[in-house]
């Protein structure tokens, strides 16, 4: 009887620190915004990018890079603990940003990209207001509906609305949420759109007092479903950022509810993905 009194006793202290250390498990991340560009490509080697996201947690990413060839070569490490997204960024040198739509050569390159079959998406480009009604828009928008493709853009309210006009039921990630969108129109957009999910990075407003803003944590509660993470290694010195930026999320999404937390931080873009 003692014996079992033991063993039941040592079952149960087992139990507890298992249970203590999946609470204090830092939340695995899905980084759906970073970008490996030329730029970066001397200083931060494949193998020191996927060693940093191994030491910080960051488990899948949606990676796009100017030109791609910064994707293919993230891919071509095989890291078998890091899942890797690939979107085709219809830029090969950063000038592209400013009139890709509006260029022909543009539209030859994507042509010639997408026939790589690899792509889960498009983007993250970049558009704004009227730019988004170019015919190209239009055609890049309906072929990503057509395809199953998700659309990663840049722009502002009006631009995502004219996109998403172009499209209806396309899938896209908002980045940057607009940047500066007030929540009232997020908050309006999700519920017209709900194909629409947002990305965080640059939004500092996230944060209010040391805490997560109240006004964000509401939408957060409302749609879970509706927001990824990113990093947004848009320049080489944002990469030296990236440690930071983990613990910033990690310290706001603190505030949520542990399954909210979860969904943001890696399930929603797993799930967005068909990953397991
Ligand atoms: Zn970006």
């Amino acid at each position: 009887m003692k014996r079992q009194l033991q063993s039941f006793l040592l079952t149960c202290s087992l139990l507890m620190m298992s249970l203590s250390a999946v609470a204090t498990e830092p939340l695995p991340i899905f980084d759906a915004h970073m970008h490996y560009n030329i730029e970066a490509r001397s200083t931060w080697s494949p193998q020191r990018v996927i060693a940093m996201w191994r030491q910080l947690g960051i488990r899948a990413v949606l990676a796009t890079s100017r030109p791609n060839d910064g994707t293919l070569d993230l891919i071509a490490q095989n890291a078998p603990d890091i899942k890797i997204v690939p979107f085709l960024r219809p830029y090969r040198v950063q000038p592209d940003r400013h009139d890709w739509f509006a260029n022909p050569e543009i539209e030859r390159f994507v042509e010639k990209e997408l026939q790589r079959g690899i792509y889960r998406g498009i983007g993250e480009f970049h558009i704004f207001g009227k730019d988004a009604d170019a015919p190209y828009m239009a055609k890049i928008a309906r072929l990503a509906k057509a395809r199953d493709l998700w659309l990663h853009a840049h722009s502002d309210e009006d631009a995502i609305e004219r996109i998403l006009f172009h499209a209806p039921g396309v899938k896209l990630i908002w980045a940057h949420t607009g940047m500066s969108t007030s929540l009232d129109k997020v908050e309006a957009m999700f519920a017209q759109y709900p194909n629409l999910v947002s990305e965080l990075s640059f939004r500092s407003d996230l944060e209010q007092d040391g805490s997560l803003n109240p006004q964000w944590r509401r939408l957060f509660l409302r749609y879970p479903d509706r927001f990824v993470l990113g990093t947004d290694t848009w320049v080489t010195s944002r990469w030296d950022d990236v440690p930071q930026l983990m613990a910033f999320y990690r310290r706001m999404l603190g505030d949520l509810p542990r399954d909210v937390a979860e969904r943001i931080a890696y399930k929603n873009g797993l799930a967005m993905f068909g990953l397991p």
